[in-house]
């Protein structure tokens, strides 16, 4: 028997297994899906460029990725951070969006008594952000995924009031190869140890009461139930699969309690190949960020600047995109190419004879991962960092739910709580 039993190798599962290896620690890794990454899906969209269908930025020069990066020889590019926003039929620069943001992110009270939802925030301060709201609306849903019925004010607060780190006066990068090799380059370090995976084996079931923490898991290659055990088990999975999906036996009202404090967010991208780059005709400034209207579907758009590639993409965050995530992918389209008509102020007809091929995953019907990425609840009497201490001592969580400030819900986070998870692991060996 393996000491440790690690489900899901997305990139907390396998920063767990390799905290793990390193120190000599044999481990057992159950995915459910094909391939490692989980949330990390980088495809070759044609010979020279690659399409991202999850994680595509690197949010602050966090040490933990960018080390990563360097001892892979992975490279890295600044994100342009220019944007232009289609108003009274022109196209203009947005500037000061993120001092407009601060300066509601200010109003937050992370100590406040009672929490209340976002919503309720932006009512008990609409006097003082009244030419603000749509802008911070529009970053609340759009950038944080978030409904602002669910999310708490304390949570954010908390999140909001770290720093984010920079290296060379940059905090926003992308990888370049693509955010998949950066899950081969750690899944590379943990096949040289001990470690053994097992591919398509879907969790159902969590035995809690065993001396050895067990699970059971359908193996989808032979349609056939399994049981493994471990002294050790860490859950590396999606929020919305811990609470939807497993059955864990008997019950543990803590962990349940627990993640009720926790919100997924919703968030569909579609990214458009096109034939040629028309939207460069459209400003003297190079054309990064696009933006219209929160009101209309997918009003946040993007280029792959600083390289000058055929890919257009368009980002719906919050409450609209699990709505539409309920639609076909043909109606999708349709919605994001209608916006992007309005956007360019090109019909729809000649859009679509620029048109070459689009790619898209849609997250929030995706069975192992029912979502985005999280967000923090309005506080009840419990915090979510119950989340981060073990439950019946040897059931861990790890993932990007886990993770305080600016890492929470990014590719950051989720490989700092694997790794911690581990490492609380580790102290008791
Ligand atoms: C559209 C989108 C855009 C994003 N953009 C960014 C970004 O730009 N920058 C950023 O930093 N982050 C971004 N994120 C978030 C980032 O992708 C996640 O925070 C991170 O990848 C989560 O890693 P994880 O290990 O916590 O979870 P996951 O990657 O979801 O890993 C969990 C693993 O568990 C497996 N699993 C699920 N259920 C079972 C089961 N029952 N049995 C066995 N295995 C199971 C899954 O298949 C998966 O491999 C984005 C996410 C999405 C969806």
């Amino acid at each position: 028997m393996k000491k440790v039993l690690i489900i899901g190798a997305g990139a907390s599962g396998l920063s767990c297994a390799k905290t793990l290896s390193d120190a000599g620690v044999a481990c057992q890794i159950l995915e459910a899906r094909n391939r490692i990454g989980g949330r990390i899906w980088t495809l070759q969209a044609s010979p020279a460029h690659n399409v991202e269908l999850g994680a595509e930025f690197i949010h602050g020069a966090q040490k933990e990725l960018i080390d990563l990066l360097e001892q892979h020889q992975l490279s890295f590019e600044d994100l342009l951070d220019h944007h232009l926003e289609r108003k009274d039929s022109e196209l203009k620069n947005i500037s000061g969006f993120w001092e407009k943001v601060e300066k509601v992110n200010a109003l937050l009270n992370p100590k406040i008594k009672k929490d209340r939802s976002m919503q309720d925030f932006l009512i008990a301060h609409r006097k003082k952000i009244s030419t603000l709201k749509d802008l911070y609306v529009s970053y609340l849903e759009g950038f944080q995924a978030m409904d602002l019925h669910l999310a708490g004010e304390k949570g954010l607060a908390e999140s909001e009031k770290k720093e984010v780190p920079e290296l060379n006066g940059q905090s926003q990068f992308r990888p370049l190869p693509g955010y998949s090799s950066v899950m081969e380059g750690l899944f590379k370090d943990i096949q040289l140890s001990s470690t053994e995976i097992h591919f398509e084996h879907e969790v159902q079931q969590v035995l809690t009461n065993a001396k050895n923490p067990a699970v059971v898991a359908l193996n989808l290659k032979k349609n056939k139930l399994q049981n493994f055990a471990a002294p050790f088990l860490v859950l590396a999975l999606p929020v919305g699969v811990l609470k939807s999906s497993l059955y864990f036996d008997p019950p543990l009202p803590d962990l349940t309690q627990a993640l009720r404090t926790v919100e997924t967010g919703h968030a569909l991208r579609i990214t458009f190949q096109f034939k040629e780059r028309f939207w460069e005709s459209l400003s003297k400034k190079p054309v990064a960020f696009l933006h219209i209207d929160p009101r209309e579907y997918f009003p946040t758009w993007w280029t792959q600047m600083p390289r000058r590639t055929p890919f257009l993409t368009a980002w719906q965050g919050g409450p609209k995109a699990f709505e539409i995530s309920h639609l076909k992918e043909s109606e999708q389209v349709q919605l994001a190419l209608q916006t992007l008509s309005k956007i360019t102020d090109l019909s729809f007809t000649a859009l679509k004879k620029y048109y070459v091929n689009h790619f898209v995953h849609n997250w929030t019907l995706d069975p192992y991962a029912r979502g985005a990425y999280s967000y923090v609840g309005v506080h009840e009497k419990t915090s979510w960092k119950r989340l981060q201490k073990p439950f019946h001592e040897n059931i861990y969580l790890a993932g990007e739910a886990l993770s305080e400030g600016a890492d929470r819900g990014t590719v950051q986070g989720a490989l700092k709580s694997g790794r911690e998870a581990a490492e609380k692991i580790l102290r008791r060996l």
